[in-house]
């Protein structure tokens, strides 16, 4: 065994069907008592007052705006609504757009949160927060938004559709597999990161066949808290870069853009990150990482090129000079032609 430096991340995982009952119970277990709820606008007339029905007079607010990308105007008109209350806690139910607005409303006020997931994005599990202003998206990293608690309902995510299951589980696969090859990598991170990309590789295909598959529910619900903790144990390198890129300044959907990028960003690493990509080849039985996320990514229906999402091809440039401009660590250097030649790939939706 190598050396290695490995920080584990405080926060308690409340894991199962019907947890959600149990909401209440958790909010006091932390001290707390004033609950306001955040949700999407999805959940607003479902799980969100569900969430504030199991609370009862815990709960002092309710807003259903979360949108993606965290936009900081949204978190500031929703702060002035939270600074109304007397909250003493946030309670987040939704994807990660919902749990990005519970860690940007926390890093303001330190209130204690607790998240309730309904994708397969892993914000929950990460000591990260992504905002977006004036068209461009600025990451930090601080405990200050760690959520407090994790409770996973498997019930809540049963009736996520199939395309969004696939995006947002490929999402949660790209955390893995760069933690696999990431600058930090240990040997902690990286047995969740395999057994996270096995979780959701063989759980999708069930997912998309019956989305009320309790059992690849559950796994891929799990799979997602591993790569989750993946992402927050560790540093990410060159497919969130671009994806932070295509998402803020060109505003492409997060987890589509995931999913499209992830194929060509393993490619890109194949040679200078062979050993830990050999290891996602093996995970997938797949002759190669790339190819075999392009396949499974394929088999799944996901979008496959960044045409499919409305990409304007004319700014392909654009995206390659703002990518190269600010990279983050890589295990092969960031080259701004190599970089233009995979956008361009990925544009076109080629296999690698
Ligand atoms: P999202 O939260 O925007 O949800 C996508 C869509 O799915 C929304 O329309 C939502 O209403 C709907 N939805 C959510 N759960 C559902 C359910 N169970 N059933 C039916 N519909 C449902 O998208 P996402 O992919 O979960 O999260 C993306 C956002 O999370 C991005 O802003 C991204 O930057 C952020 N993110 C942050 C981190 C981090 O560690 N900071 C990690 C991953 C993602």
């Amino acid at each position: 065994m190598e050396a290695f430096d490995y920080s584990p991340l405080a926060g308690r995982v409340v894991f199962g069907s019907g947890t959600i009952a149990r909401l209440a119970d958790e909010v006091t277990a932390l001290g707390c008592s004033q609950a306001f709820v955040l949700s999407d606008p999805h959940h607003a007339a479902g799980a969100a007052l569900r969430a504030r029905d199991v609370l009862g007079n815990r709960a002092v607010g309710l807003s259903t705006q979360a949108a993606m990308h965290t936009p900081v105007e949204v978190t500031e008109k929703v702060l002035r609504e939270v600074e109304h209350t007397q909250a003493d806690c946030l309670v987040s139910l939704g994807g990660g757009s919902t749990t990005g607005l519970g860690k940007a409303l926390a890093l303001r006020t330190d209130l204690p949160q607790v998240v309730i997931p309904t994708t397969y994005a892993g914000s929950e599990a990460t000591p990260i927060l992504g905002q977006t202003e004036h068209g461009r998206k600025t990451t930090i990293r601080t405990t200050k938004v760690l959520p407090e608690t994790i409770i996973y309902d498997v019930e809540l995510t049963l009736g996520l559709p199939a395309l969004l299951s696939v995006v947002s589980g490929l999402n949660a696969i790209a955390h893995a597999v760069e933690a696999l090859y990431a600058k930090d990598a240990n040997p902690v991170t990286s047995m969740l990161a395999e057994r996270g990309i096995a979780a959701i590789a063989h759980a999708l295909p069930k997912i998309v066949r019956d989305g009320r598959d309790v059992s690849a529910r559950s796994d891929a619900l799990f799979g997602a808290w591993a790569c989750g903790n993946c992402l927050g144990t560790v540093g990410m390198s060159l497919h969130h870069k671009l994806c932070h890129v295509l998402g803020g300044s060109f505003d492409l959907p997060h987890a589509e853009t995931h999913a499209v990028i992830l194929p060509h960003a393993a490619a890109y690493n194949a040679k200078a990150a062979a050993d830990a990509l050999n290891r996602v080849a093996r995970v997938l039985g797949a002759e190669s990482a790339a190819g075999g996320l392009f396949d499974l990514a394929s088999e799944l229906g996901a979008p496959m090129s960044l045409r499919d999402l409305g990409f304007d091809e004319s700014k392909l440039d654009e995206a390659a000079r703002i990518a190269v401009a600010a990279p983050y660590w890589n295990p092969r250097p960031i080259e701004e032609a190599a970089i233009r030649a995979l956008l361009d790939d990925a544009f076109h939706g080629r296999r690698p």
